[in-house]
């Protein structure tokens, strides 16, 4: 069975980076009808991070992935990661170190002024003697002294890292007894049956402590894939100033859950030139295998076109309820089709729509100069007037071709251009000149409401 795992640092919100990586791990285990686990590393292990969970909780709720089974806490596994290191020790694996701070310290500045990397000299790798007194002790394990370690990685290929260069017998327990970051990442995967570690390419380099652990406790080594980071536009990694690295900031901008994961999906992520996803294909057709080998941009006009996609193809019933969240109720408008057809084509995001909306609904308050100036001529308010007339004098105006209608006949009676009758009454109804097109804005208001509109106009002319 393929077990997957997302494995997130408090930081006390979801990280779009890290939506990427749970998304793949997420597609990869529902498409094998395996397992997609949340553990929460706070291996800062005096404070239990209650508020970081709900946060990704929230945010994987808002965009639809579930995990599997409870949210594990290393702050809540720590006699596990001690039974663990006592096994290496009596095993002769791991050993304690009496090494001082200054100590230490020394060896590191005798190392940086022979230019050399700072790493630990194994002075008590074989000690048998009487420890020194008043000292405590951290954990080391032994790591390999010589050769290399490989990396097979699903994405990279192999990787292999020489052990002079980047290996030492490094610290898997500290002086209070608590377990280092590579140490428990190892043992929880291991024990959590993980098959396939997903994650950042930033976490390459812990890879070969973390094999020095697995092969040390006798664990089978898990498939890694290490997916390049995001970049933006300059190839930097991806940081607050390009963009918003919350995931819930996402939805306050008004992105749909759909364009988000299509987008991540895609950073990191190719089957051929296609871009649009649905979940099902997303699940149908992934495999880490096709991950991208190098960085992704981020790119927000892709992800706005992506947006704007998936809210023109989305049920209007559906968009309703988006937009609940952005300030606008349409439940109850007998007109909310019309209007949702005519905005949803013209907006790229859920806000974009909210603010197109009110601009139909709400009569303007104002009108703006230039367009009155460019939009009002001599002749206006004849054609305004004649428009509403006729407007008063008809019954059954429902759609937005009713009211067509009844512009096309002003027109052809005043034997005046199209634009003569479309630039005032836009002004008119939308206090400027542009907008959606104004049959449908007629029809979505109504004809009081267009009457009242126009007269506020003509009272201020
Ligand atoms: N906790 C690590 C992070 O948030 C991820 C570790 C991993 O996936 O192995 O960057």
């Amino acid at each position: 069975m393929v077990v997957t795992r997302f494995a997130p640092s408090p930081t006390g919100y979801l990280h779009i980076g890290g939506l990427r990586t749970a998304l793949l791990s997420y597609l990869w285990a529902r498409k094998n009808g395996g397992k997609f686990l949340l553990r929460i590393e706070d291996t800062d292990f005096s404070r239990n991070d209650e508020a970081a969970a709900l946060a990704i909780v929230e945010a994987f709720k808002w965009v639809g992935l579930e995990h599997d089974g409870a949210i594990e806490y290393q702050s809540s596994r720590l006699s596990i990661y001690q039974e663990h290191v006592q096994k290496l020790l009596d095993e002769g694996k791991a050993y304690k170190c009496y090494m001082s701070r200054e100590e230490l310290d020394a060896l590191r500045s005798e190392q940086m002024e022979r230019k050399e990397r700072a790493k630990y000299d194994n002075r008590y790798r074989d000690f048998t003697g009487t420890p020194p007194e008043g000292r405590d002790a951290v954990i080391r394990i032994k790591a390999p002294l010589e050769g290399s370690i490989t990396v097979h990685d699903g994405v990279k290929g192999d990787v292999v890292f020489n052990v002079a260069d980047i290996l030492d017998d490094f610290v898997i327990a500290r002086s209070d007894g608590t377990p280092t970051y590579n140490f428990v990442v190892a043992v929880d995967d291991a024990l959590m049956g993980v098959t396939d570690v997903i994650r950042g390419d930033d976490h390459l380099s812990n890879t070969p402590k973390q094999i020095v652990v697995y092969n040390a406790l006798g664990f089978t080594l898990p498939k890694f894939f290490h997916v390049p980071m995001i970049h933006n536009s300059e190839g930097k990694k991806l940081s607050k100033r390009d963009g918003a690295t919350d995931v819930m900031m996402y939805k306050t901008m008004g992105y749909t859950p759909q364009a988000l994961l299509n987008f991540l999906v895609r950073l990191g992520w190719s089957h051929g030139d296609q871009e649009v996803f649905s979940r099902t294909e997303m699940l149908e057709l992934f495999d880490p295998s096709d991950i991208n080998r190098s960085a992704s941009v981020y790119n927000t006009d892709k992800l706005d076109w992506l947006n704007s996609h998936y809210l023109k193809n989305t049920p209007n019933s559906v968009l309703c309820e988006l937009l609940e969240f952005h300030g606008i109720t349409l439940v109850s408008h007998d007109k909310r089709e019309i209007l949702l057809d005519t905005i949803k084509e013209r907006a790229k995001t859920l806000v974009e729509m909210a603010a197109l909306i009110n601009e139909v609904l709400v009569r303007p308050i104002a009108f703006d100069e230039a367009a009155l100036k460019k939009g009002f001529k001599e002749d206006s308010r004849a054609v305004l007037e004649n428009f509403a007339t006729v407007l008063k004098e008809t019954s059954e105006l429902h759609l937005p071709s009713d009211y067509h209608h009844i512009m096309e006949k002003v027109v052809t009676d005043m034997g005046i251009g199209f634009g003569k009758i479309g630039q005032p009454l836009r002004v008119a109804l939308l206090g400027k000149l542009s907008g959606p097109g104004l049959d449908s804005v007629m029809a979505i208001i109504g004809v009081e409401e267009t009457l009242a509109r126009i007269d506020a106009l003509l009272k201020l002319k």
